[in-house]
């Protein structure tokens, strides 16, 4: 049976939506050093930016806060039931220091247990099953621990069927990536390399896309790094290359000051107020719009059972 696996249990993946696949609402790094500005603590702050997604005719998140980021799975169900947005929600770790401590001591294998328990049986107790797998790497490397990760995400993959997301610090390392988790056994489809719009490289982009995984678009808004006119560039060119069902887009909000919740910007409406119309403005079919919204994150996330 196919499905998809969401905080509030497994819906059809009719059911999905319009969705945005790599976002946080709630979690914070167990760093203590680590930015204040990153720490997602209110529920009620995240229930307020659900809301106005939902005003936007938005109706699923993926909610990419792993376990090393205190990923707290009865608050996204209870934001889920409030809000009426579909979470799909993570295992694995994120990459570097912050996963170090928790997978130093442990094997490929006792890692992969914890990931396909939490997939298949629930997380920590709960009961709530994550819905993918999240693995990722460092700046122009991937260090022992990360690549630990990387095979027993692969395991747990093959294990579950469900996709691999990833993490690349500042969009380098995709294609090692992709190699190393297909030396491993997992199908490019199942793949969604995350912040390539970090490195916004046409060949680079194209070598990826030619592998068979999907790119995830996934830093939109943050003209710190690219200003959006070249994400959308990007996004028409692929289109027209006929890689368009190869793009996942997200805004990747992380920071109390990105949220209308905690009275920042630009919020979970960006997306589909300012960006889906500059993309038909700029020639896009409501078809591929479809595509890239609703078809896409429901081929990623949905999971034979
Ligand atoms: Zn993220």
């Amino acid at each position: 049976m196919k499905i998809i696996r969401t905080v509030r249990g497994d819906i059809a993946p009719e059911m999905l939506g319009v969705t945005y696949t790599h976002e946080h609402l709630f979690g914070y790094s167990l760093n203590p050093k680590s930015d204040p500005d990153l720490r997602l603590d209110s529920e009620s702050a995240a229930a307020y930016e659900l809301t106005l997604f939902r005003m936007a005719g938005g109706q699923a998140i993926v909610e990419m806060s792993p376990c090393d980021y205190n990923r707290n799975p009865l608050v996204l169900r209870r934001l889920s039931e409030a809000t009426d947005v579909h979470i799909v929600c993570v295992t694995g770790f994120i990459k570097g220091a912050s996963a170090d401590l928790l997978v130093e001591n442990k094997n490929i294998n006792e890692l992969a247990d914890a990931m396909i328990r939490d997939v298949q049986d629930g997380i920590d107790g709960t009961g709530i099953r994550a819905g993918i797998i999240k693995a990722g790497s460092s700046l122009n490397t991937i260090t022992p621990n990360e690549e630990k990760i990387f095979r027993a995400a692969a395991c747990a993959q093959r294990e579950t069927g469900a996709l691999i997301s990833t993490h690349t610090e500042a969009g380098t390392m995709a294609l090692e990536q992709i190699e190393l988790l297909r030396s491993e056994g997992v199908p490019p489809e199942r793949i969604l390399i995350g912040h390539t719009d970090r490195k916004l490289d046409w060949d680079y982009h194209i070598a990826v896309a030619k592998t068979g995984v999907t790119l995830g678009y996934d830093q939109i808004s943050k003209e710190k790094y690219f200003p959006d006119s070249q994400r959308i560039d990007f996004i028409i060119r692929m289109t027209k290359a006929g890689y368009g069902g190869q793009i996942a887009l997200s805004g990747d909000l992380a920071r109390r000051s990105d949220m209308v919740g905690y009275g920042g910007g630009p919020g979970y409406t960006f997306i589909l107020w300012r960006i889906l119309p500059w993309l038909r403005k700029q020639g896009l079919t409501e078809a591929d719009i479809r595509t890239l919204m609703v078809e896409t994150p429901k081929r990623l996330l949905t999971l034979d059972v």
